[in-house]
C-alpha cells in the first residue's frame, strides 16, 4: 500500500519533469522505472528495463563506473553525479545522472534513485558557444583567442622537442581601398575567399587564423629548413596570381608577410605575434607585396633562395644546362664500369652554386620535373652516340631526387627516351639516396619495381649519411651501394672511418651487392680500399667529371 502511494506520487512529479527516474539496487539492477508520459525517451519499453542490469545497456567501462557511483552514494549517503555519452542510432547523446541514496530496500539490497537528464541540447549549445567564441564568424577560421592558444602550445612543443616553427603575419595590401572602391560586402567576400585559398595551400598540421580585419596568421610547425617557409610563401604567391571574381569584378591582391620563428623570436604568443607584426610593418614601409623575417640573418638567406629560384626558371626556359660525366672503375681490373651523369647549370648568375643546392630548390618549387626531363633526354641521346662508337660494357648512372622518383610519369618518360634512342634499358642505373627510399611513397616503390622489370638497376648514393638501414637494403633488392665521400676522405687519418668502411664493405658484399667508394682522391685511399675488398671506385684520383667529348676519348682507350 505504502509502495503504491509513493509510486503514484513520484510518477506525478516525474511526469512534470524532463527527467527519467530509475530505482536501482546496489548491484546495478533496475528495480523500477518512472517514466510516465516519456516512453520515447527510454528507447525501450519500461517492461524491458525492469530486472535488467546496467551492463545490459552500457559498455563494461561505463557499467563499472555506474556501479561504483551507486556504491559511493550508498556508503556516503550523499547524492552523486555522473556524466556520460551514449551512441544512440549513431548520434552522440549526452546525459547527466544524479544518484540519490534511498532508504528503500529491495530483496534485502540497498537502493538508489537515479535521475537521468538528457543534456544533448545543452552540450551541443555549449560546443556551439565554444566554437563561436573561438572562431571568426566571417571566415570560420580560428580567431585571436584560439590562435593564441595554438601558438602557445606550438611554442611549448617546439621548446620541448628542440625544433623550430614559424609564424607568418599576412596582411592584404590596400584592403581599405577595396572596401572603399567596391563595397564592404565585396570586401567581406574577398576575405572569405582569401581565407579559403590560404587554407588550401597549407599542410594539415599548419594552422590558419584571422587576427582581425585583413590580418591573417599562419602557424607552421617544424620548419627546420628555411626552404620549408619559403615554399609556402611561393605557394601563396601562386595562389594569388589568379584574380578574385566577386560580383563580376576581377580583384587582384598582393600581401605583405612578416615572419617570426619560434622559440627564437618569441617566448609566448604575444611576443611572437608582435615580432611577426613588426616584420610585416617593415615590408609595408618598403613598398608592400613582399615578405621579410624578423631576424636579419634569415632575410638574407631568403632573398638568395628566390633569386636562385627565378634564375633556375629562366635557365629552364633557355635550356641553359649541360651534363658532365664522371666514370667509375673496377678495382679488380681497372675496367670502366659506370659513367655518372652530373648536371650543370650554365646560367652565369648561379653557375657557381653547388648543383645539389640547385636541385634542392628545384624540388621545393616543382621545377625538378623539367630538369629531370632534360637530364633523361640528354643522357639517352648521349648514350646513343657513344653506343654507335663502341658497344657499352658499362652503365650510365643517373641521379634521381625524391620527387623525381615519385613522379607518376617517370617510367613512361624513360621508356619513350629509350625507344627514341634505340637503347636497352639495362644500360641505365639510377642513383637514389636512403632518405628517398624511406619516404615510403607508393609511386616511388612502383617506379622502382617497374624500372627493375624493364632491366634498369638501382644504387644507393651517399651511403652512410642517412639511416644506413639494413632492412631497406634487403627490402628494395638493390644492386649497388656507393659509400659516401665523407668516409673516404679521412680513411688515412681516421681509425674510426677505416673500421666503418671495412665493415660496410664486408656487409654489402655479404648481401650480394656491388660496393663503390665515392670521392677517392689519392693512392693511399685506393690501397686501403683494395685491402678492404671494395669493388669499384670513383673520384678525382681517376677522373674529374668530364665533358662528353672527353668521355669519347676514354671509351676509345678502354676499347683498345
Ligand atoms: P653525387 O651523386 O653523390 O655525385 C658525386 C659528387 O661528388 C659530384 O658533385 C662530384 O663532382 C663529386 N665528386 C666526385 N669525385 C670527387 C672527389 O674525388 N672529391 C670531391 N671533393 N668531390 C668529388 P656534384 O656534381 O656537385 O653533384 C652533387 C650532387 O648533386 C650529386 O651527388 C647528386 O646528388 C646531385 N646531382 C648532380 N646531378 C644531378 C642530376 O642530374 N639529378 C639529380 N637529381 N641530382 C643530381
Ligand atoms: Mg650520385
Ligand atoms: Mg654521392
Amino acid at each position: 500500500m505504502k509502495t503504491n502511494t509513493y509510486k503514484k506520487y513520484l510518477e506525478s512529479i516525474v511526469s512534470a519533469m524532463p527527467d527519467l527516474m530509475f530505482l536501482v539496487d546496489e548491484e546495478g539492477t533496475y528495480i523500477d522505472v518512472f517514466s510516465s508520459g516519456k516512453e520515447e525517451l527510454l528507447y525501450k519499453p519500461k517492461e524491458e528495463i525492469i530486472g535488467k542490469h546496467v551492463t545490459d545497456f552500457f559498455n563494461d567501462a561505463l557499467s563499472e563506473k555506474f556501479v561504483a557511483v551507486i556504491n559511493k552514494a550508498i556508503s556516503s549517503q550523499i547524492l552523486q553525479r555522473i556524466e556520460y555519452e551514449l551512441d544512440i542510432s549513431s548520434r552522440q547523446e549526452y546525459f547527466e545522472a544524479r544518484v540519490m541514496p534511498t532508504h528503500i530496500k529491495e530483496n534485502g539490497k540497498q537502493t538508489v534513485m537515479v535521475i537521468v537528464r538528457d543534456m544533448t541540447d545543452i552540450q551541443h549549445n555549449k560546443t556551439k558557444m565554444h566554437y563561436l567564441a573561438t572562431h571568426d564568424a566571417l571566415t570560420t577560421l580560428p580567431n585571436r583567442t584560439l590562435i593564441f592558444e595554438h601558438l602557445n602550445h606550438a611554442i611549448a612543443a617546439a621548446k620541448r622537442s628542440a625544433t623550430r616553427g614559424s609564424l607568418l603575419f599576412i596582411d592584404i595590401d590596400g584592403f581599405k581601398d577595396i572596401n572603399d572602391n567596391y563595397s564592404h560586402k565585396t570586401g567581406d567576400t574577398l576575405l572569405k575567399e582569401f581565407a579559403q585559398r590560404l587554407t588550401q595551400i597549407t599542410r594539415e598540421s599548419d594552422i590558419v587564423g584571422r587576427l582581425s580585419g585583413d590580418e591573417f596568421l599562419l602557424i607552421l610547425e617544424n620548419t627546420e629548413e628555411m626552404d620549408d617557409i619559403l615554399n609556402i610563401i611561393e605557394k601563396l604567391k601562386t595562389a594569388l596570381l589568379e584574380p578574385f571574381m566577386i560580383n563580376e569584378n576581377h580583384i587582384e591582391i598582393t600581401v605583405s608577410i612578416g615572419i617570426a620563428c619560434y622559440p627564437s623570436d618569441g617566448d609566448n604568443a604575444d611576443q611572437l605575434i608582435h615580432a611577426a607584426d613588426q616584420a610585416m610593418y617593415n615590408v609595408k614601409k618598403n613598398g608592400k607585396n613582399s615578405y621579410t623575417f624578423y631576424s636579419k640573418e634569415f632575410s638574407i638567406l631568403s632573398h638568395e633562395y628566390f633569386f636562385i629560384q627565378n634564375t633556375l626558371r629562366k635557365a629552364i626556359r633557355d635550356n641553359d644546362f649541360s651534363i658532365l660525366y664522371q666514370p667509375e672503375f673496377s678495382l679488380k681490373d681497372n675496367s670502366l664500369t659506370s659513367i655518372e651523369a652530373l648536371l650543370r647549370c650554365n646560367n652565369e648568375d648561379i653557375s657557381d652554386i653547388p648543383i645539389s643546392r640547385l636541385i634542392h630548390i628545384a624540388e621545393e618549387s616543382n621545377l625538378i620535373h623539367n630538369i629531370s626531363r632534360y637530364v633523361l633526354e640528354k643522357c639517352c641521346s648521349q648514350i646513343k652516340q657513344w653506343q654507335d662508337l663502341t658497344p657499352p660494357p658499362f652503365k650510365i648512372a643517373i641521379n634521381l631526387s625524391r620527387k623525381e622518383l615519385s613522379d607518376k610519369d617517370l617510367v613512361e618518360v624513360i621508356e619513350k627516351n629509350l625507344t627514341a634512342c634505340n637503347i636497352d634499358a639495362s644500360i641505365l642505373e639510377f642513383e637514389i639516396t636512403e632518405s628517398t627510399l624511406l619516404q615510403n611513397s607508393h609511386f616511388a616503390k612502383q617506379n622502382i619495381d617497374q624500372l627493375r622489370k624493364l632491366g634498369c638497376s638501382f644504387s644507393i648514393d651517399d651511403y652512410g649519411t642517412g639511416f644506413s638501414s639494413l632492412s631497406n637494403l634487403r627490402e628494395f633488392n638493390l644492386d649497388k651501394i656507393k659509400i659516401d665521400r665523407s668516409f673516404i676522405s679521412d680513411l688515412e687519418e681516421s681509425e674510426n672511418d677505416r673500421i666503418i668502411v671495412s665493415a660496410t664493405i664486408a656487409m654489402i658484399k655479404q648481401l650480394g651487392m656491388t660496393v663503390v667508394a665515392e670521392g677517392v682522391e689519392n693512392k693511399t685511399q685506393e690501397t686501403i680500399l683494395k685491402a678492404f675488398g671494395c669493388d669499384e671506385v670513383q673520384g678525382y684520383y681517376y677522373a674529374y667529371p668530364l665533358e662528353a667529348e672527353e668521355v669519347k676519348k676514354l671509351l676509345l682507350e678502354h676499347k683498345e
